[in-house]
């Protein structure tokens, strides 16, 4: 049997982005179709930011119990129950996953749960189609589609790489490893190296350059280096040449510094690419780059008619915000017509890096500040928290802030402290709507607060 649909927008792929988009175009009026091969809720609620931020509160409790002695409280000795952390965790993603579905069909949004190849100009295949299991064959014509596949981790190409994982098992993992190798010092594989040490899992991390989180501010990348370095071994400018599988069943990781490494399990943290791979894009005049990310302009049109992608597909920035702000952009010049275009801006999109303690940030680096040809004056604080006056833990919380010389505007603010995501989601408010220095200097702090720091610096480093 043959059903037929025509849709104002088809979507492939019901993540961030996907769903986003269904959504708005449901409500602006449009018929819309989307077809979902794995997960409602694509990387960010399945296997990305939800689970990894349920995992890194976990790990939060190992310091919190430590760190309670300080101030009087004796407690037995805490164990974590690993089962229990993931089977609650698995719940909450199973929860967010019809969360996710009832979202497209309040919104009368048609839905598929297949995979979609493009197979031409105006076509596309749901696979399953047409078997003899008694799948109905869809035939479906759209006037837009939009590709918001997402991306997927890469693996090296080192011998024995299926030997080791990649971010998409790390949530469900059978136990806690006693030993684990992190490939990778990116945000995901320091992410992880936080989260698995503060478990009770001893943890490397080999990472080829010399600092971790290429990208970010010089001195936040010391200044986290040197953090990470009291919790994880960290073997910077060190690559991984194979991985072998021992009798005992442990891993033996060859490294082209020092001695092979033997361990439970190898997580490689290597980057994401672009999820294109088979997509049939070729055969609808979709041009990739070369690592497969689906080339736009700046209406997020793709070099075929009709056709847009926003997300992760097309590898500008990574983050969940910035698909779903995506999605909204396509839809919303589509189908809210005559009304003032709407565009995207990639300026000042604060991020955190959820290691511990957080790094939160928004706008310039220092290096880009100087690449610009920006003169600027920069702030800088290295601080004890309040709290480990009496914990006696050997942790501080960094500040830095670039002040543009001649507007006096906050043109970037990188903290690394405990919660630095949430202080700092506020502070991108005012770097927003183009906040000075003298705006800042204004603003009384909350005492006693670690943010007070940003509003009480006085003396300018360089
Ligand atoms: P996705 O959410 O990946 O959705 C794509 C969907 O398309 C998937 O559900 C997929 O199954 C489906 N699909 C793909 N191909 C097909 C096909 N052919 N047919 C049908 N369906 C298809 N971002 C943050 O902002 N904060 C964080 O803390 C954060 N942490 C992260 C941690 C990890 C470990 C990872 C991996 C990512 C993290 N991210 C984080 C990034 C964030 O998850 C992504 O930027 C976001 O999910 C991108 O949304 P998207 O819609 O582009 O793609």
């Amino acid at each position: 049997m043959t059903e037929t649909f025509d849709f104002d927008l088809f979507i492939i792929g019901a993540g961030s982005g996907g769903v986003r988009a269904a959504r708005i175009a449901a409500a602006l009026g449009a018929r819309v179709g989307i077809t979902e091969e794995r997960y409602f809720g694509g990387t960010c609620v399945n296997v990305g930011c939800i689970p990894k931020k349920l995992f890194s509160y976990a790990a939060h409790y190992t310091e919190d119990f430590e760190d309670s002695a300080g101030f009087g409280w004796k407690s037995t000795e805490a164990r974590l129950d690993w089962t229990r952390l993931v089977d609650n965790k698995d719940k909450e993603i199973k929860r967010l996953n019809i969360v996710y579905k009832d979202i497209l069909e309040d919104s009368k949004v048609t839905i598929f749960e297949q995979r979609a190849e493009v197979t031409g100009h105006n076509s596309v295949k749901l696979l399953g189609d047409g078997k003899p299991d008694g799948k109905t064959e869809h035939r479906i014509t759209w006037r837009y589609m939009l590709l918001a596949v997402g991306g997927w981790p890469n693996l090296p190409p080192i011998p024995g790489n299926e030997l080791g994982i990649t971010s998409n098992q790390m949530f469900s993992l059978k136990k806690l490893p006693q030993s684990m190798l992190i490939v990778g010092g990116g945000y995901i594989g320091v992410e992880f190296a936080s989260i698995m040490s503060g478990l009770g899992t001893r943890v490397i991390l080999t990472h080829r350059g010399d600092r971790l989180l290429r990208g970010f501010d010089e001195d936040v990348r010391v200044f986290i280096g040197n953090a990470l370095a009291r919790k994880v071994s960290l073997r910077l400018g060190t690559s991984v040449g194979g991985i072998r599988k021992l009798d005992n069943n442990r891993l033996l990781v060859d490294l082209d510094r020092g001695d092979p490494v033997e361990t439970d399990l190898v997580l490689f943290a290597t980057g994401r690419n672009p999820h294109t791979a088979d997509l049939g894009l070729e055969s609808a005049g979709v041009a990739l780059s070369a690592n497969g990310a689906i080339q736009v302009d700046a209406d997020f049109q793709t070099s075929a008619p009709g056709v847009y992608a926003v997300g992760d597909a097309i590898d500008r920035m990574e983050l969940t915000p910035v698909a779903l702000a995506e999605a909204e952009v396509v839809v919303r010049n589509l189908f809210s017509a005559g009304q003032d275009r709407h565009h995207m801006s990639y300026a000042n999109i604060p991020t955190t890096v959820f290691c511990h303690p957080n790094i939160g940030t928004v706008g310039l680096t220092e290096e880009q500040a100087v690449s610009e040809g920006r003169a600027c004056d920069t702030y800088l604080a290295n601080t004890k928290p309040l709290k480990h006056t009496l914990t006696g833990r050997d942790e501080r919380a960094f500040i830095k802030m670039i002040v543009e010389k001649s507007t006096d505007r906050v043109i970037g603010l990188h903290l690394i402290s405990q919660d630095a995501g949430e202080i700092i989601q506020g502070f991108a408010v005012a770097i927003n709507m183009g906040a000075t220095k003298a705006d800042f200097d204004r603003t009384l702090g909350i005492h006693p607060t670690l943010a007070e720091e940003l509003v009480t610096m006085r003396t300018r480093t360089r």
